[in-house]
Parts: structure tokens; C-alpha cells; sequence
């Protein structure tokens, strides 16, 4: 495989990234996209980018509703995203909580974010995608600690929960490569980015 056909690659994360931050979304219509965000992930596509959700989802574990639940979000999420003429590539999700009552899913993994268990299941099961291109962009100390973990360039997005994150000063323990008002600045960035190394690799040659 040529170097030219490695996809780069953005994880999204969910809640407070791509839709509004509500807490555990009992209700289908309570989750609600950012603005700007399906436009972003149709950048993302238009440029060839793979597009990844990559989203810690501990209600099934908490028995605040069912597994199927968290499934059926997922369809609404991406049925929003493809009125706008966007997708994403994969959805990949961490169950998981230790200190869960669902004892399926009460179990200590090495997927639930920061730990880095979904992004090598992407990169796993989807070989055309460049790790040497890959970001990471999220609202939560989480994201962060994946990103640096993963070796992903880190965004940190100010929507969800990434206000306060930076009023804590949690972030400053954390390597961020950008810090964006949301998903759409991120998604300029990151393919600002790609493009520089494109064109850094073209000239060598
Ligand atoms: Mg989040
Ligand atoms: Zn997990």
C-alpha cells in the first residue's frame, strides 16, 4: 500500500463534540447536534478524511437503559448527519464502568477513554487509515489522555464540558496541539494540517 492511499483520520468524540452536552440522553430527541457539526463532517468526507466516533457511553453499564439504547442513538446521530449530507465511517463506544451494576458490562477494559482500546480497534479493523494522520477531538480530560496516549494531534474543543475544563486548568496536564470554539474549527484545523503535510511530502519528492 502506497503511502498516498493511507487515509487520515479525525476521532470525534460524542457528547459535548458533536451534540450538545445532556447529560445520559434517556430521550432520542434530547440528543441534538452542534451547530456546525454535521457541515464538519461532511468536510471531513468531502476531503477523504475518515470520520470516527470514539465515545465513552456508560449508561447501559449503569443500567440507566438497555445496550439496544445506546445503539439507537447512534442511528439518530447519524440519520442527523446525513440530512446534511454527512457520515461518519465508524462508531466505535466503550460500554464499560467498573463500578457499574450491569455485570456484563461492569467490567474494568481497555476501551473506556482515556484508555486507547477504540482507536486501536479502528486502526484494527480499518488498515487503510494513517496513524501518522490521525487527531483527536473532544470536551473532556478523556479526550486529552487518549489523544496523547494514541499519539493522535489533540484538539480540545470549547463546547460540552470544555469551558469549564480550562477554568479547572485540568487541561494544562495535557499535551493540546489546538484548542477550537467547536467541532467546525477543529475540523478546519485538522484538515489545515493535513493538507500542510501534503504538500511537505509532495516537495520532498
Ligand atoms: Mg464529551
Ligand atoms: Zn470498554
Amino acid at each position: 500500500m502506497t503511502v498516498e492511499s493511507k487515509r487520515p483520520v479525525v476521532f470525534l468524540d460524542r457528547d459535548g463534540t458533536l451534540n450538545e452536552e445532556r447529560g445520559y440522553i434517556r430521550n432520542l430527541d434530547d440528543l441534538v447536534l452542534i451547530p456546525g457539526a454535521a457541515r464538519a463532517v461532511r468536510k471531513l468526507n468531502e476531503a477523504g478524511v475518515a470520520a470516527i466516533l470514539a465515545s465513552n457511553q456508560s449508561g447501559a453499564s449503569r443500567n440507566y437503559y438497555p445496550l439496544s439504547h445506546i445503539e439507537k442513538l447512534h442511528e439518530r446521530l447519524q440519520s442527523l448527519l446525513s440530512k446534511e449530507g454527512a457520515s461518519l465511517d465508524a462508531i466505535y463506544f466503550c460500554p464499560h464502568l467498573p463500578e457499574g451494576v450491569m455485570p456484563e458490562l461492569a467490567i474494568s477494559c481497555s476501551c473506556r477513554k482515556p484508555d486507547i482500546g477504540l482507536v486501536e480497534r479502528a486502526f484494527a479493523e480499518h488498515p487503510d487509515l494513517d496513524r501518522c494522520q490521525s487527531f483527536m477531538v473532544g470536551d473532556k480530560t478523556a479526550d486529552l489522555g487518549l489523544a496523547n496516549n494514541c499519539g493522535a494531534k489533540c484538539i480540545l474543543v470549547e463546547t460540552g464540558y470544555g469551558l469549564s475544563l480550562l477554568e479547572s486548568k485540568a487541561h494544562l496536564n495535557y499535551r493540546i496541539d489546538y484548542q477550537a470554539r467547536s467541532v467546525a474549527e477543529a475540523v478546519d484545523w485538522a484538515l489545515l494540517e493535513i493538507s500542510a503535510q501534503s504538500h511537505a511530502t509532495g516537495a520532498k519528492q
